[in-house]
């Protein structure tokens, strides 16, 4: 796909660098405040008011904390929505760098300073064309990316309707690709991610009567094992899936026989089939193992975040455009998912678009890996990300013809 007069690679990498340094100044001042989920009272009022300054129609409030602004065009058409999230992660910042967080054990690790100053800066730069634009836009800021599924939210409270949206778009900063590439992949994207905590209830004991007691630490270690054959035994070995135990409490002293073990974990898959079937397996072998080995389990099991699930159409849209402003050595097909997960999910369960990744790795602090205390992106990926939201509204609102 070409882009044309007047929209031209070169006109639209100048209408970003006419709003960079609006956006390099947002990035430091929401890296430096950063809020956690569903606080993002600082952030969404620094959006809100940035957003009310460019004449965006604004809805406040949706999902306690997001904030949408809506850019109507001149003339009908599609509605797309560029989405963004706000909030940090409960991490004490050690980038040293001179806008470093103020906030003791919070920090923007994620990159969704990035996000939210970036989609800003688009907001700026389409509103200044906005009389070529055949549609609506509508600008989404979400808030508790991290854990606490705002995506969900945002999309119960109805952010995809009055006016329904057609497409979505969402981009995430990624050390795993260098600074200038753009990831993409159609379908599932990042996995789903599940969660479940198990109590395993034996009876206690002297540890030196072994047969008085109900051991549960060795049932549990058994049950361990024995769900990881639900992967190695009962899951096609070319689709994939974690199970991680990431906690085991249990125990008193060492001469008890404990009466109790709590088991903590995730799980995480890329179809949704099998996330239904794991979910049954996960059950069926504690509960299986569990009477087997005289321990009354009890079981919560929660579903998260859906897997991510990109329409082809939407890739293969943005990667073109993406080749057209960066060329092509910035294009990476990726070839599998990451067993990441993602609420932008909650988004394309329904409406058809993509999530991409825009790579960060560079000798400084893009090298560090997301949720790292040094993770420091270089801000100038801003300016890919702005360059392909004004593409991707140039393309489907057709404003060079
Ligand atoms: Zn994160
Ligand atoms: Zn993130």
């Amino acid at each position: 796909m070409q882009l044309t007069s007047p929209f031209t690679p070169d006109m639209i990498h100048n209408l970003t660098l006419s709003v960079y340094e609006d956006a390099v100044k947002l990035r430091r001042l929401f890296h430096e405040n950063p809020e956690l989920g569903f606080e993002e009272h600082h952030t969404s009022s620094v959006v809100e008011k940035y957003l009310r300054g460019l004449g965006l129609e604004i809805i406040t409030g949706i999902a306690k904390t997001g904030v949408v602004g809506i850019l109507r065009g001149q003339k009908n058409g599609p509605v797309i929505a560029f989405r963004a999230d706000m909030d940090a992660l409960p991490i004490q910042e050690e980038t040293g760098a001179a806008f470093s967080s103020k906030n003791p054990n919070v920090m923007h690790a994620c990159g969704h300073d990035i996000h939210t100053a970036m989609l800003l800066g688009a907001a700026k730069a389409l509103s200044q064309v906005k009389d070529q634009i055949a549609g609506t836009i509508k600008f989404i800021f979400q808030p508790a990316e991290e854990m606490l599924a705002g995506g969900k939210h945002m999309v119960q409270d109805g952010v995809l309707q009055n006016p329904d949206v057609n497409y979505i778009y969402g981009f995430h900063v990624w050390p795993d690709l260098p600074l200038g590439q753009i990831g993409f992949k159609s379908g599932p994207l990042m996995a789903s991610m599940d969660s479940f905590e198990v109590t395993l209830k034996g009876k206690s004991g002297h540890g030196a009567a072994p047969q008085q007691g109900i051991d549960a630490i060795v049932g549990g270690s058994h049950i361990i094992t024995g769900l990881q054959s639900i992967i190695s035994r009962e899951t096609d070995p070319v689709d994939s899936v974690v199970l991680t135990i990431g906690t085991l409490s249990a125990g008193s002293g060492f001469n008890i026989i404990p009466e109790k073990a709590v088991l903590n974990g995730t799980i995480r898959t890329i179809k949704d089939d099998t996330r239904q079937r794991v979910a049954k397996d996960f059950t069926r072998i504690i509960e299986g193992m569990g009477a087997a080995l005289r321990l009354d389990p009890d079981i919560h099991y929660q579903f998260g975040y859906p897997v991510t699930n990109n329409t082809k159409e939407h890739v293969d849209h943005a990667s073109q455009l993406a080749e057209s402003l960066f060329g092509e050595e910035a294009i990476v097909q990726l070839e599998n998912p990451s067993m990441a997960s993602e609420d932008f999910s909650f988004y394309l369960e329904h409406i058809p678009g993509a999530f991409l990744f825009l790579g960060v790795q560079d000798q400084a602090g893009g090298a560090y890996k997301l949720h790292n205390e040094k993770f420091l992106p270089d801000e100038c990926v801003m300016k890919y990300g702005i360059s392909l939201y004004i593409a991707l509204a140039v393309y489907h609102f057709k404003m060079s013809q």
